[in-house]
């Protein structure tokens, strides 16, 4: 039986390529995506394909739920359930930027309502049932099964200070907690749950801010001198579904081409 894996905002960027990396190992998988229906059927198309090519026979579906929404995140839920009937992996990625970077000094509670929704009060919620759903699962499972794991996206931006969009900083730091709160309390079913804080990332959101970020590439922003790409986090991600942390839990995987390492 394939394990089951649930990806949300895995219709594009980091999320398409967390799901790539998991079809590669065969997993079964839920895309979760908020409005692209197109991009989501795509990706579920190119993770068919990425497994057959790897040797595996797997199930991609799409569904679509808007991570902030108390119902949409039910209903993900459920898809999972009636569809899959068990949950191995839960992937909190989603995640948006400001629509405007504003000044801190400017910037305004409805974005700070939107980002905050999104970033951290979805993914809380949704890891809350998530959870309740795992612990059900492993208190019937014999011992011997692997056991489910739950990862989360943050950013550089945990600990970076942007005074240009300080509500995207607060959800990102918020993760970070939000790990270690997991990690605690879902120890003891021997459920792990890991931060994965990718670095400056090739996709759709970092697109507006492309030449901005080459040159500070260029200049020596990362010690490893490259764009991150969605691959990148795909095989972290990857390293942690095959049960290769065994002994780890609320780790932190800086994916950041070494941005988090203090120089002089
Ligand atoms: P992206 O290219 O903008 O893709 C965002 C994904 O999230 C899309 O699949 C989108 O679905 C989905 N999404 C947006 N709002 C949603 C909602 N309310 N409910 C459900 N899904 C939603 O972003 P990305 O760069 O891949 O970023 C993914 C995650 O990595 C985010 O949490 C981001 O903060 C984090 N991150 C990114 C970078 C970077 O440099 N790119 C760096 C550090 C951390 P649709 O396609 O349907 O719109």
């Amino acid at each position: 039986m394939n394990r089951v894996a649930l990806i949300t905002g895995a219709s594009r960027g980091i999320g398409r390529g967390i799901a790539l990396a998991l079809a590669r190992l065969g997993h079964d998988l839920v895309l979760n995506y908020a409005g692209r229906a197109d991009a989501a059927a795509e990706t579920a198309g190119a993770c068919r394909e990425t497994a057959r090519a790897a040797g595996h026979q797997i199930r991609a579906e799409p569904c679509q739920a808007d991570i902030s929404r108390a119902e949409d995140r039910q209903r993900l839920l459920d898809f999972a359930r009636s569809n899959f009937g068990r949950l191995d992996l839960l992937v909190n990625n989603a995640g948006v930027a400001p629509s405007l970077r504003a000044d801190i000094l400017e910037a305004t509670e409805e974005s700070f309502d939107r980002v905050l929704a999104i970033n951290l009060k979805g993914p809380y919620f949704l890891t809350q049932a998530a959870a309740r759903w795992m612990i059900e699962q492993v208190q019937s499972a014999p011992p011997e099964q692997p056991r489910p794991k739950i990862v989360i996206i943050s950013s550089i931006s945990a600990y970076t200070a942007s005074v240009n969009r300080g509500d995207y900083c607060l959800s990102k730091a918020a993760l970070s907690m939000m790990t270690r709160l997991f990690a605690v309390r879902l120890a003891d079913h021997g459920i792990g749950v890991y931060e994965i804080r990718p670095g400056v990332i090739a996709t759709d959101m970092t697109a507006a801010v492309r030449e901005k970020y080459d040159k500070l590439i260029a200049d020596g922003l990362t010690p490893i001198r490259r764009w991150g790409t969605p691959e990148d986090i795909g095989r972290a991600v990857a390293a942690i579904a095959q049960d290769l942390f065994p002994f780890s839990t609320g780790e932190v995987f800086n994916v950041d081409g070494g941005f988090h390492l203090h120089r002089l």
